[in-house]
């Protein structure tokens, strides 16, 4: 925790020389946490990203008068935002809806406003902590409206701030000084650090959602499976190519699975799919489609969708993930995913998530693979837990036999039912239209090529025997047309 009241003198340094910056004024502008203080050895004063969220690991520095940046770990990204909403401060008011009891004298303030909702979701996970190990003091979340409906239970103060997160990006001179004003009327005040990536063991993703993932009900009956829609993270070159890919998903998928219930969920509404397909996008924000959503969510055995469209929700409650992942993103993975089991081993986290990684567009990621993917994850879930949780079965501590009957047994049924899915989907696209036209259009294409390859090689040879042929030939016909005497040919 960052101690704001009273104010620690060690909070931030100069970027020239490294000395503790002094004389500060902690100023929380939207998603940004500033202490304005000077250096006095170099007569400069800045604004300096306090420690917390993203400014963690890359701090940025602003000279006041100068306007030089310090950005030590190049974060372009990060330290872009903090030059621009110096630049442009927002005087118009922006008003602060407070939810609480009392105002409570010791307070820890976790601020999870942010421009991505990926990333206030991750800091809102932080104030899990604060309720549960630090009592002695009030656990306070800032939280964009979109986010309310996530504030587990046991958080003392809700400060609730009514604003598209794409402004959360600038400095709102009202939002500084109300802020600073619950500050200065508190005993005690701290900053959360808001770990931009909070790990699994410390959040249980239920007391955020309240919800929980719901028992399936099973491969062999009627899978459900959710694609996670956006309309600025593509599944291919457009957006008309997107729809083609979800809706060829859906096909393929019920070739596995006759019954099975596939769900678009997510903001847009562009495309028309394959009837079928159960569409439950949205175009505005609402708290009641955000619980439905995770509802959805909760009840799927697998979800589907591109990397940062926001996959953290769907990940923390679905049964099983796959998630295509541009090439361009590779530097991110699993930045966008939540876990629902601390106690995941590797092989099961590496099961139950899978990644699809294609070209920039994810052009190249095609419907036939992520259906394939998925058929395989499923079909094959059973099989996979038996075989990896056979060696935790008990032994006979009296005699000693383990008892591998019942487990065989079982293994051999799911086994079976794998084979069962897998063989009816390879048997039932063998069958399809689109499938026999493409198998004959590759025999074609094959026929094709062996006439061309016979009929070159046929040219090849008779050129080969003829070449002799003829120029014996043309020696001849040279030899009679020379003058009689002549020896030149
Ligand atoms: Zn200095």
């Amino acid at each position: 925790m960052i101690s704001l009241k009273p104010l620690s003198n060690d909070l931030c340094q100069c970027p020239r020389c490294g000395s503790n910056l002094t004389g500060g004024d902690v100023l929380i502008t939207g998603m940004r946490n500033l202490l304005d203080a000077s250096c006095e050895p170099c007569r400069a004063s800045y604004y300096a990203d306090l420690p917390s969220g993203h400014a963690i690991f890359s701090p940025v520095a602003i000279d006041k008068y100068t306007g030089e940046v310090f950005d030590p770990t190049n974060a372009r990204w990060f330290s872009a935002i903090l030059v621009r909403s110096v630049k442009d401060k927002q005087p118009e008011p922006v008003s602060i809806a407070f939810h609480r009891t009392q105002r409570h004298p010791k307070i820890v303030l976790l601020n999870c406003l942010d421009y991505l909702y990926g990333h206030c979701l991750l800091k809102l996970l932080n104030a899990q902590y604060y309720i549960d190990h630090r009592p002695e003091v009030a656990c306070c979340v800032l939280v964009p409206k979109q986010l309310i409906h996530l504030v587990p239970d046991g958080v003392a103060e809700v400060w609730e701030v009514d604003l598209p997160l794409k402004n959360f990006r600038n400095w709102y001179i009202s939002l500084e000084q109300q802020i600073r004003a619950e500050i200065d009327a508190r005993e005690t005040c701290y900053l959360s650090v808001a770990h931009s990536h909070p790990h699994a063991s410390r959040y249980d993703l239920n007391r955020f959602t309240k919800v929980s993932p719901k028992p399936t009900k099973g491969i062999d009956s009627s899978p459900v499976i959710v694609y996670v829609y956006r309309e600025d993270r593509l599944w291919g070159v457009s957006l008309t190519h997107q729809t083609k890919n979800i809706s060829n998903l859906y096909e393929r998928l019920r070739l596995a699975f006759p019954t099975l219930t596939f769900i678009v969920a997510g903001f847009g509404d562009g495309g028309a799919f394959t009837q079928g397909i159960v569409d439950e996008r949205s175009t505005c924000f609402s708290l009641e489609q955000e619980q439905r959503w995770l509802e959805l969510y909760a009840s799927a055995d697998c979800v589907v969708g591109v990397h940062g469209s926001n996959m953290l929700l769907p990940s923390g409650l679905a049964a099983h993930v796959v998630e295509l992942l541009p090439e361009d993103r590779l530097g991110n993975i699993t930045q966008d995913l939540l876990w629902p089991d601390t106690y995941t081993t590797g092989n099961e986290a590496l099961y139950r998530v899978r990644f699809l990684v294609g070209r920039t567009d994810l052009h190249d990621v095609r419907s036939n693979l992520v259906a394939s993917v998925v058929i395989h994850q499923l079909a094959a879930e059973q099989t996979f837990t038996s075989a990896a949780t056979a060696s935790l079965l008990p032994v006979d501590d009296r005699t000693g036999i383990f008892d591998t009957g019942p487990l065989v047994q079982r293994a051999s049924e799911d086994r079976l039912t794998q084979l069962r899915i897998v063989r009816g989907y390879r048997s039932r696209l063998l069958q399809h239209p689109l499938t026999r036209l493409g198998f004959q259009m590759y025999q074609l294409k094959m026929l094709m090529g062996s006439a061309m390859k016979r009929e070159l090689l046929s040219l090849a040879v008779n050129v080969c025997m003829a070449t002799p042929r003829w120029y014996s030939i043309e020696k001849s016909i040279k030899r009679l047309r020379a003058p009689k005497g002549s020896r030149s040919l």
